[in-house]
C-alpha cells in the first residue's frame, strides 16, 4: 500500500484532519501533553505509521485481506488495521530468510557491523516517533517509552561491535600430523517470537545477535503491538540492511508459531512471552530439533532485611514493581520484609506510591499508564480478590481507577501469605504484596518456592549477606540494593521454568552460534 493510501486510511479511522499538525522533525518529547490521535496522524505522515508485513523486502498484505486492529489501550481508540497472516505469508517470510542467509552470512562481520551501527543510529535519531509508537500502542508513559527505545537500541549498538568478536579455537592436537580448530557459524533462519510490554527492546536483543552473527530473522510481534516493530523492520531497510534479512509477519498466532516450528528450514526459535507458549513452542521445536531460547514468566523476590537502608530499598522497590506499570516479567512479584522494619518499610512505601501520578501515557508527568487490555486488568483483580478473601489487607488502592477502562489503582497489599495466587504467580499489573520474614533461612525458602527463576532482589547493608543470599538464590538474575539492573553487557535469563538461554553479553551471541570442530589429518610435515 502506498503511503498517501496509508494516510487516507489511517485518517478515516482516527477522524482527525492533519491541518494542524507539527511536522515530525519538529515533535520533541516535551510536546507530551499533545493527544494520542494527533500524534497517530503525525507519525502516519511521517511514513512511521506502518500497517503491512515485511516479507522479502516487500511491505505486504494478508493473502486474503484479513486485518486485525491495533488499539491504545488508554482510550481504546482504533490506532490503524494490520495484516492478519497466517501459515502461507509465513512460510514465503520463511523462504524470504532462507534466501537471504546465504548472502548476509557469507558478508565480513565489519560489513554486518556498519549496517546494525547505521540500524541503531537510526533508532536513536527517531528514539521520539518510536516513542510515541509505543506509548500509543502498549500504554507506557512517553519518557519510559523513550527510554526503551534508548534500551532497545543499545543492544543493536553492542551487537554491531559483537559481531567483529566471534572467535573460534585452536585446540592443541593429540597427533602430531593433525590440526584442530573450531569454527563458529550462524545457525540460520530464526523464527523470533516476542510480546507487547516491550514492543522495541523485545525484538531488538534477539535480532541484534541473530544479525550480527550473520542470521536472518522472521520476527512475530504480538498482534498487540506490531507496529514498533514495522517501524523498527522500516528503519533496517533504511540502514542499508538487504531484502529479506529482516521479515515481519503477524495475525494468527498459532499458525505463525507453527509454520516456525515446523519449517526445517527455521533453525532456532527464540521467544519472550508466557511459559505455558513457551513450552508449547518448545515442544514444537522437538519435530526439527531446532535450537531453542526462551525468557519465559517469573515470579521476582524481593527480600529487604533488617539492615536495608532504608531510601534505597524504598527508591528500588519502587523502581522494580511499578516500572510498565508493573507489566514486566523482572517486576518484583513478591516484596518479602523483614519483620524488624516491615512496618516502617510498609508506611514508607505506601506514601510513596500514593504519588505515583496514573494516567494517559502522553500526558505530563504521568508515571503509570494503562494496563495492556480489559483481560489484564481482569487478571489483576482475581488476584486481589484471591489475596483479600484470604486474609490480606488493602493498604492503598485494591480497585479499579477512577480513569476507568484499563487503568488500575496502584495497590499495595499487606498481610501476604505464600499460599495466596499472587504470591504463586505472577501478577503482571500496579499491586505490591508484602509478606513477612524473621529470619534469612527463612527469606530465602520463600524467595526459592516457585517454579520460576528468572530475577530477584535483595537490599541489605551486609556485605557477607548480600553474597550469602545472592548464591543461594536460585534465579538468573540478582538485583543488590538495585532494583533496575537490565542491561546489554549483561546476560539475562532465567533458572528453573523462566526459561533456556541467555540474552545480551557476550553469551547473547552464543544463541545463534553452531560450533564447528575442522579436524586437518594426515598432514605429513616431513
Ligand atoms: P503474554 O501473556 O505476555 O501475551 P504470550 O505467550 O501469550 O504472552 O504471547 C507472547 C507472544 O507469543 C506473542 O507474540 C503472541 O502472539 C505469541 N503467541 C501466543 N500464542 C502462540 C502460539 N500458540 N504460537 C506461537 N506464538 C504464540
Amino acid at each position: 500500500m502506498t503511503l498517501a493510501r496509508m494516510a487516507v486510511r489511517t485518517c478515516n479511522l482516527i477522524h482527525r484532519s492533519f491541518a494542524s499538525i507539527p511536522h515530525s522533525n519538529t515533535l520533541h518529547s516535551r510536546q507530551i501533553s499533545m493527544d494520542a490521535q494527533s500524534i497517530a496522524a503525525q507519525l502516519n505522515n511521517s511514513g512511521f505509521l506502518r500497517n503491512q508485513g515485511l516479507v522479502g523486502g516487500k511491505w505486504t498484505d494478508a493473502y486474503d485481506g484479513k486485518t486485525i486492529k491495533v488499539c491504545n489501550p488508554a482510550t481504546g481508540e482504533v490506532i490503524t488495521k494490520v495484516p492478519c497472516m497466517g501459515g502461507r505469508e509465513t512460510n514465503d517470510a520463511i523462504a524470504s530468510a532462507y534466501d537471504a542467509f546465504s548472502s548476509w552470512s557469507k558478508r565480513t562481520a565489519a560489513e554486518r557491523s556498519k549496517c546494525l551501527r547505521k540500524w541503531y543510529d537510526l533508532m536513536i535519531a527517531h528514539r521520539d516517533e518510536l516513542g510515541q509508537l509505543i506509548t500509543l500502542e502498549q500504554g507506557k508513559p512517553l519518557k519510559e517509552a523513550i527510554g526503551e527505545v534508548i534500551y532497545g537500541a543499545s543492544f543493536i549498538e553492542f551487537f554491531a561491535e559483537e559481531a567483529k568478536r566471534v572467535y573460534g579455537d585452536i585446540i592443541p592436537s593429540t597427533l602430531a600430523d593433525r590440526r584442530l580448530f573450531v569454527l563458529k557459524q550462524p545457525v540460520g533462519v530464526v523464527g523470533t517470537i516476542t510480546p507487547w510490554n516491550f514492543p522495541l527492546a523485545m525484538i531488538t536483543r534477539k535480532v541484534g545477535p541473530a544479525l550480527a552473527c550473520g542470521c536472518t530473522v522472521v520476527i512475530k510481534p504480538s498482534e498487540l503491538t506490531p507496529l514498533t516493530a514495522l517501524a523498527a523492520a522500516e528503519l533496517s531497510l533504511q540502514a542499508g540492511i538487504p531484502p529479506g534479512v529482516v521479515n515481519v509477519v503477524m495475525g494468527n498466532a498459532s499458525d505463525i508459531g507453527d509454520a516456525l516450528v515446523t519449517s526445517p528450514q527455521v533453525r532456532k526459535i527464540t521467544f519472550t512471552g508466557s511459559t505455558a507458549v513457551g513450552k508449547k513452542l518448545m515442544a514444537g521445536a522437538a519435530g526439527t530439533v531446532k535450537k531453542v531460547s526462551l525468557e519465559l514468566g517469573g515470579n521476582a523476590p524481593c527480600v529487604i532485611f533488617d539492615d536495608a537502608d532504608l531510601d534505597v530499598a524504598l527508591k528500588g522497590t519502587l523502581a522494580t514493581k511499578f516500572r510498565n506499570s508493573g507489566q514486566t516479567c523482572v517486576c518484583a512479584n513478591r516484596i518479602i520484609v523483614q519483620e524488624g522494619i516491615y512496618e516502617k518499610f510498609a508506611s514508607a512505601f505506601t506514601n510513596a506510591v500514593q504519588n505515583l501520578n496514573v494516567g494517559d501515557g502522553f500526558g505530563e508527568g504521568v508515571a503509570q499508564g494503562p494496563l495492556i487490555n480489559e483481560a489484564a486488568v481482569q487478571k489483576v483483580e482475581s488476584f486481589v480478590q484471591d489475596a483479600i478473601s484470604k486474609g490480606a489487607k488493602v493498604l492503598l488502592g485494591g480497585k479499579r481507577h477512577d480513569l476507568g477502562r484499563t487503568f488500575y489503582e496502584p495497590t499495595v497489599l499487606t498481610d501476604v501469605k505464600s499460599d495466596m495466587l499472587i504470591s504463586r504467580e505472577e501478577v503482571f499489573g500496579p499491586v505490591a504484596p508484602l509478606l513477612q520474614f524473621r529470619t534469612e533461612e527463612e527469606a530465602i525458602g520463600i524467595a526459592n518456592d516457585t517454579n520460576a527463576g528468572l530475577a530477584a532482589y535483595i537490599f541489605t547493608t551486609n556485605v557477607q549477606r548480600s553474597w550469602r543470599v545472592a548464591e543461594a538464590l536460585e534465579y538468573g538474575i540478582v538485583g543488590v540494593n538495585e532494583g533496575l539492573v537490565s542491561t546489554e553487557v549483561a546476560p539475562f535469563g532465567g533458572f528453573k521454568q523462566s526459561g533456556l538461554g541467555r540474552e545480551g553479553s557476550k553469551y547473547g551471541m552464543d544463541e545463534y552460534l553452531e560450533i564447528k570442530y575442522v579436524c586437518l589429518g594426515n598432514m605429513n610435515f616431513n
